[in-house]
């Protein structure tokens, strides 16, 4: 296992980190924590010494297996990173109290990696308003958590100013050869290892998408390379290659995936790729952008809306929604990020048509005319099924508040 430096803590961490949120299920459903949890103390057995999971994956379990699976001394090998849910939170009291909940879930005195969930523009000046960075600050003064860091899913402009906002040991951005001018993109990446953040990657084979059942004309490019990789092994080794990047983060859940990244994370040494390896890998990605329904290359011109669209970011789900056909959780992500899920609304169906974007675009796209394709196939039943959603957070909400409620009773 190769591992990389957090600049300004020093701590070495593995290069693979170990997604917590799609763990293995079993067939009548429900996780197959016996095979998660050996799963996970087989890849520290292995070097992996970071875990990121979150109170959102498999709505709250993932937190409940970690602490199982880091029984028996493995707690001590692993640096955990677990995440405060800007939308569960209405006031700074909700921050403690969701921090202490987890602390308890996981049967820790401390949580390693903290971060804020899924930041955007929206989202930052919410938690920022509640008191998020006096949050921060005094659970480290306090020791409950040591790095303090947030997850991204904004625009590059968006995450410079909330890299300059708050003196962050990390952040997790997403980041793969698709997505080198989508959201946080390479600028974003380079500017906040500049500024001396660890960056954590998530999404390195988008879900799982340029790894599963690639486009013929993709699966022709690979077969013709000298060197014979999988797809997932190209992909990891591309962000590998990125000297800014510190953890890559594989939500693991088959054993052979979980030896071929503990072999790659082996090697994967920063500028490592030759440039012929680096020409097949742009082959690849042209490939796909040709085959997506908008060629938006998410360059952030057209932002920001008048309307609050989040024209690259509407624009990246519906051609993911399209390019791989037989993963449905574009739509989800498309009502959890735009539909006001969990941040605020950047609908493409906001789109007042004022025309302000397409004079900017430097591909020329009709923006108005192509976001209401997107708002026809994407958001059908948005209506209904948000509010459901929502309420379901709720309902998770309170549920997690009377359980506090009576493990403090139960204490005294
Ligand atoms: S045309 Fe629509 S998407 Fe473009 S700037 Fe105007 S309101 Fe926003
Ligand atoms: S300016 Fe055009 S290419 Fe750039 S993000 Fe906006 S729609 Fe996409």
């Amino acid at each position: 296992m190769l591992y990389r430096k957090v600049p300004k803590t020093g701590d070495q961490l593995s290069i693979l980190g170990f997604g917590y949120m799609r763990l293995p299920t079993k067939k009548g459903g429900g996780i197959d924590e016996e095979r998660a949890i050996r799963q996970l103390r087989y890849a520290i057995d292995n070097g992996i010494n970071y875990v990121d999971t979150a109170p959102a994956y498999h709505f709250g379990k993932s937190e409940k297996v970690l602490a199982r699976a880091l029984a028996d001394g493995y707690r001590e090998k692993v640096r955990i990173a677990t995440k405060l849910p800007p939308w569960s939170v209405h006031s700074r009291q909700d921050m403690d109290r969701i921090l202490n909940s987890q602390l308890a879930t996981l049967h820790t005195d401390h949580i390693d990696y903290y971060l804020l969930h899924s930041l955007s523009k929206g989202t930052w000046e919410k938690m920022k308003t509640l008191g998020a960075c006096e949050f921060l600050t005094a659970a480290k003064i306090d020791g409950r958590i040591k790095n303090a860091g947030f997850s991204f899913h904004g625009d590059t402009a968006s995450l410079k100013e909330i890299v300059d906002a708050y003196n962050w040991e990390f952040c997790q951005i997403q980041y793969n050869y698709l997505d080198e001018n989508n959201q946080a993109g390479t600028e974003g990446l380079v500017y906040a290892a500049e500024k001396q953040l660890a960056v954590m990657i998530m999404e390195p084979i988008r879900g799982g998408n340029l790894a599963g059942h690639v486009p013929d004309e993709i699966k022709k490019i690979w077969d013709e390379s000298p060197i014979k990789r999988s797809p997932a092994e190209w992909a990891l080794r591309w962000v590998w290659n990125h000297p800014e990047v510190t953890v890559v983060l594989s939500g693991m859940n088959d054993e052979i995936h979980i030896d071929e990244n503990l072999r790659v994370a082996n090697e994967a040494f920063p500028n490592s790729i030759s440039p012929s390896e680096l020409a097949i890998i742009a082959r690849v990605r042209d490939t796909y952008q040709r085959l997506m329904k908008v060629s938006c290359t998410g360059c952030g011109y057209c932002m920001p809306c008048p309307a609050g669209v989040d024209i690259p970011g509407c624009f990246s789900l519906y051609n993911a929604y399209h390019l791989f056909p037989h993963d449905r959780s574009a739509k989800f992500h498309y009502l959890g990020r735009h539909g006001g899920l969990l941040s605020s609304v950047s609908y493409a169906g906001l789109c007042k048509n004022c025309g302000k974007c397409e004079k900017i675009c430097p591909q020329h796209l009709p923006i108005p005319v192509r976001l209401r394709e997107v708002s026809k196939e994407m958001e059908g039943m948005m209506g209904v099924i948000v509010p459901v959603l929502k309420g379901g957070l709720w309902c998770m909400d309170q549920i997690g508040r009377i359980g506090q409620k009576f493990s403090m009773r139960k204490k005294h």
